[in-house]
């Protein structure tokens, strides 16, 4: 039996994937048609198979589109290309990309207009990665190592150093102390690309797991900030398994040690507390390393979608309270959770 395990705060969901889920279910609500979904709406394979049963089809090309198709981008981010394919094909496009993913968009645009060489560090096949590499391949080298900073040829001294959102920090840093090495001009964002959510969920566990014996990282093996958490960990050689379903608890030895639980930001809780149950430990701590308070609206395109819907729903039937309970100005007030429960 585990002696104590420590639930670790914050886990879980980020905003961008609150935003993203709640955006596919507006979608579902709205038509009745399948929803086209480009690449995994959020990186949960158990997220992935509610969506895909309640008639979204997840494509990886705007080939598999048919014709006035109703479409949603992931959270990922798009490649612009592929974006403008998406818009020429479909009836409706709604783009529900993490607005920190987009803003390593932007900074790779405005570096890569000013003639500025771009090394972005990113996993290869990596949606996110693809995405952002789209926005300017001319100018853009994606590296995964240190190894590869080492190696990359540049052909100016103007160079620019971006990152994919959900790295490790301990993949993040050796590689940017390398870059600083190479290249003493070298251009960062003002505040490095790795978002709030994989920082906040990488620190605590770190924090925490100083006092534990080994470290359960709740997620799929497609989510690169699940993995980031495991490779935090193993960098400063402490044991943490990846797990989805209890089943994946039986090869690990639990028994008398003291374990941390964590979870990936795309990873639902639900999840976390099957697993709690099942490890039944003699003891439970809560261990609280931040609040979050961050929540990004919709998509604008379809905020606009909502209103006009319930605009006209509220003149068809003025009694009904139809805006301030269901529309858009009560979003902030609905979690994904009560999204994903309401399909
Ligand atoms: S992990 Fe970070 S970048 Fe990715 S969706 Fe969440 S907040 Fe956005």
């Amino acid at each position: 039996m585990v002696n104590n395990l420590y639930v670790v705060t914050p886990r879980g969901f980020c905003a961008g994937v609150e935003m993203a889920i709640k955006a596919l279910t507006w979608l579902l609500k709205i038509y009745d048609e399948p929803i086209y979904c480009y690449h995994e709406i959020v990186h949960n394979d158990w997220i992935v198979s509610k969506f895909k049963d309640n008639n979204v089809k997840f494509v990886n090309n705007p080939e598999d589109l048919p014709k006035n198709a109703i479409v949603m981008l992931s959270a990922h981010g798009t490649a612009p290309k592929i974006e403008k394919k998406f818009k020429s094909i479909s009836l409706t496009n709604i783009n529900s990309v993490c607005p920190l993913v987009t803003k390593v968009h932007h900074e790779a645009k405005r570096f890569s207009e000013q003639g500025t060489e771009i090394i972005y560090i990113g996993h290869k096949n990596h949606d996110e990665a693809m995405g952002a590499m789209g926005v300017a391949p001319e100018s853009m080298t994606l590296i995964e190592s240190v190894k590869d900073m080492e190696d990359v040829s540049l052909e100016t001294k103007d160079v620019a150093l971006l990152a994919q959102t959900t790295l490790a920090i301990s993949e993040w840093e050796p590689i940017m102390i390398k870059a600083k090495e190479m290249i003493p001009d070298l251009n960062l964002p003002r505040k490095n690309d790795l978002c709030y959510a994989t920082t906040n969920r990488q620190e605590a566990i770190i924090n925490i797991s100083e006092k534990v014996d080994l470290v359960i990282v709740v997620g799929s093996s497609t989510s690169s900030n699940t993995n980031a958490l495991v490779t935090s960990l193993k960098n400063i050689g402490k044991v943490a398994h990846r797990v989805e379903k209890t089943e994946d608890l039986n090869n690990i030895n639990l028994e008398n040690k003291n374990v941390a639980i964590t979870a990936g930001a795309s990873a639902p809780d639900h999840m976390v507390q099957d697993l709690v149950r099942y490890i039944k430990p003699k003891n439970i701590e809560f261990y609280i390393h931040k609040d979050e308070k961050e929540y990004f609206p919709l998509p604008t395109e379809l905020r606009n979608n909502i209103k006009n819907l319930t605009n006209f729903i509220s003149s068809m039937f003025p009694d009904n309270n139809v805006e301030s309970v269901f529309g858009v100005k009560n979003d902030n007030n609905w979690s994904a959770k009560e999204a994903l429960t309401s399909l």
